[in-house]
């Protein structure tokens, strides 16, 4: 970063951008963020996690997001149609709280945006044209997004912040080398009306046959999505409409929860969501969340990691020298591996295992000695917690790695991994 900062102009009204804008209003600079009004009729992005609590919390925003979304105590994982594994947050134990919320996303994208427009953050409703200025990657803003806002910041801004998700628009200006997943999975989703009731209101993640689903409950609705392999796709139909449809209705599982359901909403598609770019700064511009980076849906880290992005920048933006942006990217591509490794044994298959592995041994010693240790650990990786403890990191890895091979090898299993990855 070149020069001191005092004026910052945000591109991108989502989470992540109006609650670093809030946060570096509270410290008094002068902050203006582009935004968007074009909103789909439904968003994903409805599962919070319980390490977002705290957060929400500091912002001053619990109350409102508890009013309009549903109590999440914690999160079920099926096996198969009929194999069930609950864990309720509070078998976590740790610091965080033992709840999170299933949010409608406007709502919760409203909240962050109102609270942003009640601190007197300067919004304009226009999209940001950013160009290069020629001296290396500094960038600024066009003359004609300049004039569109009278010249607000007087000149250029000190600094631009990249907040704006998907469009990911400065890693595509400046072709910002980007990491993509190794998945390539497409979601589909919708909200329905009368599928089977979830109570208590925990995320359900089920393993299907052909990729995997979420079932959230919303009020009054369920949110229900399918991530799943393009090619296997092709099979249920031509339009988006037709492949979700078909699929809930053939796919085993999803009859057994959706027969009687009844879509209130049209199927939204994401695809390429992976992706993450491997520079988060440079001279005057700094990404935060989705721009920097998206790994997966699973485990429901994106909010979350959107929102602490904005935390982590708003701590170093003004008094930041160099090296402390140096740090931010160190950290923002840190936590994001960190995640990646614990979605990783959602696909190859380890994780199941793991479950499967518990049930057959439950009534040993050993399963009744490990069994509520690697419940505890294993459910601090839906509440988050699991990302910043040493210990619960290393021991996942080693229950679903290591302890696997070896259980194996001695006989004290026979399950194949690969048998229950995610096709
Ligand atoms: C299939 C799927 C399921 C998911 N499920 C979950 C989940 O259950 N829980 C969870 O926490 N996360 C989930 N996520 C991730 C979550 O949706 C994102 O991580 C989150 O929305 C990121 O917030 P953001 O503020 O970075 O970006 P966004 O929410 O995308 O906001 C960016 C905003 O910038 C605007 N914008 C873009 N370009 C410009 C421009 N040039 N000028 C002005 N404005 C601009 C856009 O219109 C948008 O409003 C999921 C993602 C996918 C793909």
């Amino acid at each position: 970063m070149k020069k001191s900062i005092q004026s910052i102009a945000i591109i991108g009204g989502g989470p992540s951008g109006c609650a670093l804008a809030t946060l570096l209003n509270r410290k008094g600079f002068k902050v203006a963020v582009f935004y968007l009004e074009k909103r789909p009729e439904i968003i994903v992005g409805e599962s919070l996690v319980p390490a977002i609590i705290p957060m929400l919390r500091e912002l001053g925003v619990e109350d409102e997001v508890k009013s309009y979304s549903t109590y999440k105590p914690g999160a079920s994982v099926w096996v198969n149609k009929d194999e069930e594994a609950t864990s309720p947050f509070s078998y976590g134990g740790g610091n965080l709280p033992h709840y999170a919320y299933n949010v409608p996303r406007l709502d919760f994208d409203k909240t962050i945006f109102d609270l942003a427009v009640r601190e007197g953050v300067t919004f304009f409703h226009q999209v940001a044209k950013i160009e290069k200025t020629g001296n290396g990657d500094e960038l600024k803003l066009s003359d004609e997004t300049i004039k569109g806002i009278n010249n607000y910041f007087n000149g250029q801004p000190d600094l631009i912040v990249d907040a704006s998700g998907r469009s990911r628009t400065i890693s595509r200006l400046l072709q910002i080398p980007t990491k993509s997943g190794y998945r390539k999975d497409v979601a589909l989703f919708s909200h329905m009306s009368g599928t089977e009731a979830i109570d208590p209101y925990n995320i359900h993640l089920h393993r299907l046959e052909k990729g995997w689903c979420w079932r959230i409950p919303l009020p009054g609705r369920t949110s229900v999505g399918v991530v799943i392999n393009p090619e296997h796709l092709k099979e249920y139909g031509k339009t988006k409409e037709e492949q979700y449809d078909n699929y809930l209705k053939s796919e085993p599982t999803l009859q057994k929860f959706t027969s009687k359901g009844k879509r209130e909403t049209g199927v939204v598609q994401y695809d390429n969501y992976q992706l993450i770019s491997q520079q988060m700064y440079g001279s005057n511009w700094v990404l935060t969340g989705d721009a920097g980076g998206f790994l997966d849906p699973i485990f429901s880290s994106g909010l979350f990691l959107a929102i602490k992005g904005a935390f982590r920048l708003a701590r170093i933006i003004g008094d930041g020298k160099d090296p402390d942006y140096k740090t931010y990217q160190k950290e923002q591509l840190r936590e994001l591996d960190v995640w990646q490794k614990l979605v990783d044994t959602w696909y190859s298959g380890s994780l199941f295992t793991l479950l499967k592995v518990g049930q057959d041994r439950m009534d040993t010693a050993m399963g009744r000695f490990l069994g509520p240790h690697i419940q505890k650990h294993l459910t601090r990786i839906f509440s988050g917690e699991a990302v910043y403890r040493p210990y619960s990191r290393n021991f996942l890895n080693f229950v679903t790695g290591s302890m696997l091979d070896i259980m194996r090898v001695v006989g004290l299993h026979k399950r194949n991994i690969k048998e229950l990855e995610i096709k």
